[in-house]
């Protein structure tokens, strides 16, 4: 079956790239939770963060980097932001592609719901 983060990054579905490189694409979330709602997902199918092993230790690591790069491009670097994966059916994953989603530009509450 077809998987729409699959898709986005081989640019089959549009989406708001905001960056891709050779690991690593990230792009805005469709139905955003905060004025910045950006996604960061491997270019390679991995299916949640529960697949994850100790060999994927250089590929999270640039997830956070870009992570960090673009919470400075989008303004929200200083007063803060949060980074939220979800796996599982509990949690609401409902995309079965890896995604970290960068949230900022607003006071989060906690714990979250
Ligand atoms: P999850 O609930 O799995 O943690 O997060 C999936 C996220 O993907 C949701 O926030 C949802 O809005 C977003 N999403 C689902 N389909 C698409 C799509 O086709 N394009 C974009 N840009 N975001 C999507
Ligand atoms: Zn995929």
């Amino acid at each position: 079956m077809a998987c729409i983060f699959c898709e986005i990054v081989a640019r089959r579905v549009p989406a708001t790239i905001v960056h891709a490189d050779s690991e690593v694409t990230a792009f805005r979330d469709i139905n955003p939770q905060a004025p910045t709602h950006i996604l960061v997902v491997p270019n390679r199918h991995i299916e949640s963060i529960a697949r994850l092993t100790r060999a994927d230790g250089d590929l999270l690591a640039h997830m956070i980097e870009v992570i960090g790069k673009i919470a400075e491009q989008e303004g929200i670097a200083e007063r803060g932001y949060r980074v939220v994966a979800n796996h599982g059916e509990d949690a609401g994953q409902s995309v079965a592609h890896l995604h970290l989603h960068l949230l900022g530009g607003r006071r989060m509450g906690w714990p979250p719901g």
